[in-house]
């Protein structure tokens, strides 16, 4: 007898992690993604050892290889006047945490996991599926989703898994209070992603490069076999005491359009070659970061959580979609475990696995971002024991991640 399949609501990065997930554990799922297609969204992530180990037992990390840039380093310089401060080897990832570093374009990443799923026959995708309602009871869910014509279907499984994103409608069902809601952090990430050519050689090395400066951080990568270089600029709002109608503007702005002049303007005191790349995309896209309270349990009955729904975090250890697959990872053994009689308890171990680690990442990601900020003296006593401290010693200090 076919079991009835697990719900996935969106197929972003968390939902099809989970959907290989569990068609590994021998679970059946149906994935419903708003979007009408899989397209070019987003820009660069870099994938730690923690994320594709597990995006090889998928099959997925394969076929990233050809689109991926390893980087043989992590450069970190200050930015106002670009001094070296530390470089960190990644060349041997492999041998220390057991899985390569890749640094990928998200499309790429999405592609290599629908590939498999596609061809996986445990799962079904959906796309322009938007999820619209849930009930659950002790033997399961039903679901409602509408296409883009108005139109609503609906469905049942064993259990509901919410990969819906920062806005989850899934979490907004499980945990109505009004203190959990995405809420603005007063940092926006600025997004370009441009073909390298436009760029001098030195932009695109093989390695991922962090400038730190007062209450703004630069990362830039090579992607995509070395064709495109993809620029992040972090910045906190409040610089020059922007205050609260910034803030609303730049919530109000999500995901659009950024202004450059701002942006140079912003670092207009950093050293020539970080301006010289912040010159060089014609436009960017303004991303301002949401954060949410950390929840007491990511699963209740026959749903959970699992991504940037259960545990948003600022993008500082770069590690919101490495939590996504290792959510997945977890979701899967949960279900081994437990799912062929109890579902709910398989949620349930599966929150429990979970909550500690995503939790300490999200509150460590808000730490990073206060230590890469720092201005004055604090910046000082940072960058010297950046350059003072062994590679080694830095990198080891990030095995808790990595390792897991
Ligand atoms: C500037 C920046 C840099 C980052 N860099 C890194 C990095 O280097 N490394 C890293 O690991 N992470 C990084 N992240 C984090 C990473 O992008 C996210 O954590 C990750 O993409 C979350 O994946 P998700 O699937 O949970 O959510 P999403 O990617 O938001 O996917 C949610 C999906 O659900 C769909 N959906 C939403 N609502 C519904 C509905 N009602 N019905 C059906 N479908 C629905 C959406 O269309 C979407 O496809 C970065 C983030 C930012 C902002």
């Amino acid at each position: 007898v076919q079991r009835a399949p697990i719900v996935i609501a969106g197929g972003g990065v968390a939902g099809l992690s989970a959907a290989l997930g569990l068609a590994r554990a021998g679970r059946p799922s149906l994935v419903l993604e708003r979007a009408q297609a899989f397209g070019e969204v987003g820009a660069g992530l870099q994938l730690a050892p923690n994320a594709t180990r597990i995006l090889r037992d998928y099959g997925a990390l394969e076929l990233l290889r050809e689109l991926a840039v390893a980087p043989e380093h992590v450069r970190i310089r200050r930015g106002r006047d670009g001094t070296d401060l530390a470089r960190l080897p990644l060349r041997d990832a492999e041998q220390r945490w057991g899985a390569p570093w890749f640094n990928v374009h998200r499309a790429d990443l999405l592609s290599a996991l629908l590939e498999p799923a596609e061809q996986n026959s445990l799962i079904e995708i959906r796309t322009d599926a938007t999820l619209t309602g849930f009930v659950q009871d002790e033997q399961g869910v039903a679901v409602s989703y509408r296409d883009s014509h108005g139109e609503t279907h609906r469905a049942s499984g064993a259990a509901l898994i919410g990969a819906d994103g920062l806005r989850s409608l899934v979490r907004a069902r499980l945990h109505e209070a009004s203190s959990d809601r995405p809420a603005y952090t007063g940092h926006t990430a600025w997004r370009a992603v441009i073909p390298a050519k436009d760029l001098p050689q030195a932009f695109r090395a093989p390695a991922s490069n962090l400038w730190l400066g007062k209450k703004a951080h630069l990362v830039h990568y090579p992607l995509r076999a070395g064709a495109v270089v993809n620029i992040v600029a972090l910045v906190e709002d409040d610089w020059r005491g922007a205050g609260a109608e910034a803030r609303e503007e730049s919530a109000r702005f999500w995901d659009q359009a950024g202004d450059r002049g701002f942006l140079l303007d912003r670092f207009g005191d950093w050293a020539a070659e970080a301006r010289e790349l912040l010159a060089a995309p014609e436009s960017w896209l303004r991303w301002p970061l949401f954060d949410r309270p950390p929840l007491d349990s990511y699963a209740r009955g026959r749903t959970a959580l699992i991504g940037d729904a259960a545990h948003p975090m600022l993008p500082y250890l770069a590690q919101g979609a490495a939590q996504a697959i290792e959510d997945s990872g977890a979701l899967a053994l949960a279900f081994l475990e437990f799912g062929q009689k109890d579902p709910g308890r398989a949620l349930a171990r599966y929150s429990d696995a979970r909550r500690p680690r995503a939790g300490r990442m999200q509150q460590a990601s808000r730490e990073q971002g206060r230590i890469y900020h720092m201005g004055g003296a604090p910046a000082f006593a940072r960058d010297m024991a950046l350059r003072l401290a062994p590679a080694g010693a830095l990198l080891a200090r990030q095995n808790w991640i990595y390792s897991a």
